[in-house]
């Protein structure tokens, strides 16, 4: 089994649909609203466990009634939160999330996802050196970022770092991660106005640009490589990208290729978008696996 350490944002998701996306000071009526777990961190390990994989779960909630449901909702999926702590006098981290005209915009509000800091994560350091490859996002403090990319060099453990949501990163971070997987929109933000071929270029094999329906880019070392995501119907892009972050580093830890992982991630992120909410929607590994 695949040994799985995600260090990142769990919180809860509110969302409403709508017809109309609102303009500034403009008021629409909204459909539905629902409240739903999410947060980059616990949608990875989400789909990291739904994958079949042993996944110990890096965060901190608040103390109140979302800390509880978010640890609830993590455990019931079989991730294991001994690293999840409840934080006293702080809420918990939430996303409101607005999903109208086939997309979605979001607001992150960090809150407890503030608090997973160098020193909290340092505690997770025996169970990061004995997992086959560690996840983390960007949903939580850069240093904790730097930290964690220090200590997976150190024990030698891969590192996927999906930069999301955008802002740079550190060049030591991008030099020691073994992998990187920003959206099309978070590379320009990682490297600028150089063009994407030659960027992929410099990280053959490392940096992986996911380019939504059309599925991933990377250069393999001797070409540029784009492996075609799947046409499917759909309904809720939300969570896509952590479906897609999930099944790539369980397929990695279990030793496929990377040009295999990225076709069993694609796979996966084409099944998630089928169906509402960012953990609703993730595939089981049979469902994953059945339509490959
Ligand atoms: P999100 O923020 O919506 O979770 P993202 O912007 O991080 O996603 P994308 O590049 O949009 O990332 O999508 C990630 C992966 O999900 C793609 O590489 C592809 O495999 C899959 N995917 C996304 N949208 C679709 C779609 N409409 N149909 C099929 N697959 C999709």
């Amino acid at each position: 089994m695949a040994k799985i350490v995600v260090i990142g944002s769990a919180s809860m998701d509110l969302v409403v649909t709508a017809a109309k996306r609102p303009g500034a000071g403009e008021t629409v009526l909204g459909d539905s609203f629902k409240t739903v777990p999410g947060g980059k961190g616990a949608n990875q390990a989400v789909a990291c466990a739904r994958l079949g994989a042993e996944v110990t779960m890096v965060g901190c909630v608040g103390d109140d009634s979302f800390g509880k449901t978010i640890l609830n909702n993590l455990q019931s999926n079989g991730v294991v939160t001994d690293y999840v702590e409840p934080v006293t006098g702080i809420e918990s981290g939430t996303a409101h999330i607005i999903l109208a005209e086939g997309d979605n915009s979001i607001v992150v509000v960090k809150a407890a996802n503030d608090r997973i800091t160098p020193a909290y994560v340092g505690q997770a350091a025996a169970v990061i050196k004995a997992s086959d490859i560690v996840l983390i996002q960007q949903e939580i403090p850069e240093e904790t970022v730097v930290h964690v990319s220090e200590i997976c060099s150190k024990y030698h453990v891969p590192l996927m770092l999906n930069p999301a949501p955008a802002r740079p990163v550190p060049s030591r971070v991008i030099e020691q991660a073994a992998y990187i997987t920003p959206n099309e929109h978070e590379a320009a933000i990682l490297f600028g106005d150089e063009p994407l071929s030659d960027v992929l270029r410099r990280y053959p094999n490392k940096l992986i640009v996911t380019e939504g329906k059309n599925g991933v880019r990377y250069f393999d070392g001797s070409q540029e490589v784009v492996v075609p995501g799947y046409q499917v119907e759909a309904v809720d892009t939300t969570g896509a990208g952590d479906t897609f972050n999930g099944a790539f580093a369980v397929a990695l830890a279990e030793g496929m290729s990377i040009t295999d992982s990225l076709r069993f991630a694609n796979r996966a992120a084409s099944l998630s978008v089928m169906r509402f909410g960012a953990q609703g929607g993730m595939p089981t590994r049979d469902e994953v696996e059945g339509s490959l």
